[in-house]
């Protein structure tokens, strides 16, 4: 899951014109202070559900049996139904959106908590632990504070529960037939899980959460640091790092071997210092998880690429992948100009290797970063695939199959446009939809 907590908002409030007239309510605190904080969802409701901007204003009518009707206020028209059906539709999503707040805007016959507004009825019926306010009880900094460290806990409850789950809802955008669509679907966990040899880092894995101790106990083996069962002491969740708020310790186990092995232990260790130097391997070869964190700027590229171009890359690909033609078990990873030529092609058992190989050419005619080119891998996209996009300077990242979490993590968070399932001129979006044009 991403780094900054996940907030809904009224759209309006971050200076979208989407009011009725056309006009916006920027709120100053909300954009500049809270908003490098944390990732917006940004919705409009009576956009969303199909009112335009600009249209007719609103207002809630209280009828004599209690009834709360949406009207329009110059031609009186009821859209309740309307507003009330997108709501249901919308909230459910966003219920499955990863959200740790939501700021609404007051004084809405939809976004309003006071009335309540027939957007927050649902939002705030249906997400009953959310932190959720409207801008008018942010005014003062005591308040402020106590929303951004709701919404902060929030975030570090749920990141605890999503690292021991072997998979996450993720808000994607469908493409089919040219055609955009919001939704929700279920990604494959990926967490590094750091081994410790008697207390000292020894491996990073990505892997997905369960069975941690088993994978510690096969990967020694295939390590040859143990030869069989004899010799493993106990393998435990490591205790000795900062500890959540949930008092977890999910991503780092720690190895003792029998007694007896210290001095292989010794040598195990120095031996892997100068392996994981040494490591092309990603982040198989990083030693602690401390060192996925990355000083690369995000990538900015303004263009734009057609859905159209996108649905063409795994079959273009294909096209050029001479040696699986052979063989029948090779990866390839093909380099698009953002105009959809493809312009290099590489091949490998290993799918990141494929992704070295064309990256590696261009390295050495010194013509990173690739910021006008896309990338397309056969099969999955892992973090790994993705960082080294992102070390490359590529913006856009298309696979025949399914993203991990951490890809789709690391992608929103870079500014890579991520997409997955690219099959028969559909595809999935994960990240950054807003290079892709129907
Ligand atoms: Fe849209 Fe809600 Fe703002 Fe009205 S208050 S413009 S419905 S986001």
């Amino acid at each position: 899951m991403g780094d900054r907590p996940r907030v809904g908002i009224s759209a309006c409030l971050l200076g979208e014109p989407v009011r009725y007239d056309g006009r916006h309510k920027r709120d100053a605190w909300l954009v500049d202070v809270l908003g490098p904080q944390v990732e917006w969802v940004s919705v409009c409701p009576e956009v969303e559900a199909g009112f335009g901007t600009p249209r007719e204003s609103m207002e809630l009518v209280h009828d004599a049996i209690g009834r709360t009707a949406l009207i329009t206020t110059g031609t009186k028209r009821d859209v309740t139904d309307t507003l009330q059906r997108y709501a249901d539709r919308r909230v459910e999503e966003l219920s499955r959106a990863d959200l740790d707040g939501y700021v609404l805007k007051a004084d809405s016959p939809s976004c309003g908590l006071e009335g309540p507004g027939l957007f927050a009825a649902v939002l705030t019926a249906r997400m009953p632990d959310l932190p959720i306010v409207d801008e008018r009880q942010l005014v003062e900094g005591l308040a402020r504070q106590r929303f951004a460290d709701g919404v902060r806990a929030h975030h570090r409850a749920r990141s605890v529960a999503a690292e021991s789950s072997p998979f996450r809802d993720v808000s994607i955008v469908r493409m089919k037939n040219g055609q955009a669509a919001h939704a929700i679907d279920r990604a494959a966990t990926e967490e590094p899980l750091e081994i410790r040899l008697h207390s000292q880092p020894f491996a990073v894995i990505m892997r997905t959460p369960g069975a941690d101790r088993e994978l510690a106990a096969g990967f020694l083996l295939a390590e040859r640091v143990i030869r069989n069962a004899d010799e493993l002491g106990t393998i435990e969740y490591c205790t000795d790092r900062d500890r959540d708020e949930a008092g977890v310790v999910q991503n780092v186990v720690n190895v003792t071997l029998a007694p007896e092995l210290e001095d292989r232990v010794s040598r195990v260790l120095d031996g892997r210092r100068q392996v994981t130097t040494n490591s092309s391997c990603g982040l198989c070869g990083r030693r602690t998880i401390e060192s996925l964190a990355t000083d690369v700027a995000p990538l900015g590229a303004t263009w734009r690429v057609a859905a159209s171009t996108i649905g063409q890359m795994p079959s273009r690909l294909r096209e050029r992948q001479a040696i699986f033609d052979e063989t029948g078990g090779l990866h390839a990873a093909g380099l698009f100009t953002h105009g959809g030529e493809l312009i290099d092609v590489a091949e490998d058992v290993g799918r990141h290797n494929a992704v070295d190989k064309i990256v590696g050419r261009c390295l050495m005619r010194d013509a990173l970063p690739l910021s006008s080119h896309m990338l397309c891998v056969s099969g999955r996209t892992s973090f790994e695939i993705v960082q080294k996009a992102l070390f490359a300077g590529i913006p856009v990242v298309a696979a025949v199959s399914a993203p991990s979490t951490l890809a789709i993590d690391l992608a929103r968070a870079f500014g890579i446009t991520l997409v997955g399932f690219v099959r028969d001129g559909d595809f999935t979006i994960y990240a950054h939809a807003e290079r892709v044009e129907g």
